[in-house]
């Protein structure tokens, strides 16, 4: 719960335009660049700007109010929101790039799900209020205090960025009683790979460290 170390004070913006035609998808559990430690952001470029755009159909798609640039494979500390998940509300967009959580304060439980882990869902303790710094695709700088859902949702997506999923914040008692789920999201995720459906670690993790070098 307690915020990533290093971020930088701001970062390039750039307006090149970079014709590649993106084709981002939600990564399930237990695909390893959930675990990833995301890198901060030291370029927004139109690409990036592009990739925000995509990120928002998928969760609209799949009716979820946050998404984590990890959870479409991308090793950067950025992630969307809408916590009134309706794509007609876009006042209601937020993006936070790098963002760092503070002051965390009062205790809820309510229950959670992920898009990485469909249909899984388990209460999870956060705390109420949270305040959060964090830069906009303008560059920005967002300082806000807030509470209720949208505490909850930044909570859940700035651990993504660590690598933590819900299912890691739960006590014993509710973890096991999700053991077996798991264990086929695992299952299936290893056939994937044994057929060659999934590239191999060494190829998703030179894809990550290719996509740090270009913007962290
Ligand atoms: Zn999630």
């Amino acid at each position: 719960m307690q915020p990533a170390s290093t971020r930088p004070g701001a970062f390039i913006l750039l307006n090149d335009v970079q014709e590649s035609p993106l084709s981002l998808q939600i990564v399930h559990y237990p695909h390893p660049t959930l675990r990833h430690l995301s890198k901060p952001l030291k370029r927004v470029d139109a690409e990036l700007r592009k990739i925000v755009a995509e990120m928002f159909e998928l969760m609209y798609e799949q009716k979820g109010v946050g998404l984590a640039a990890n959870q479409v494979d991308l090793p950067y500390r950025l992630f969307i929101a809408n916590p009134e998940g309706d794509p007609d509300q876009t006042e209601a967009e937020l993006v936070f790039i790098n963002p760092v959580l503070s002051g965390g304060r009062g205790q809820e439980e309510d229950e959670e799900g992920c898009l990485s882990i469909p249909d899984v869902y388990a209460q999870v303790t956060r705390n109420a209020t949270v305040k959060v710094q964090a830069y906009d695709l303008a560059g920005n700088d967002i300082r806000r205090e807030v509470t209720g859902l949208t505490a909850r949702i930044l909570q859940h997506e700035t651990d993504h960025l660590d690598g933590t999923l819900f299912i890691d914040r739960l006590g014993p008692a509710h973890f096991a009683a999700l053991r077996d789920k798991l264990e086929e999201f695992e299952l299936a995720w290893q056939s994937r790979l044994e057929t060659g459906e999934l590239p191999g670690y060494d190829v998703i993790a030179a894809r990550t460290e290719e996509m740090e070098r270009l913007r962290t």
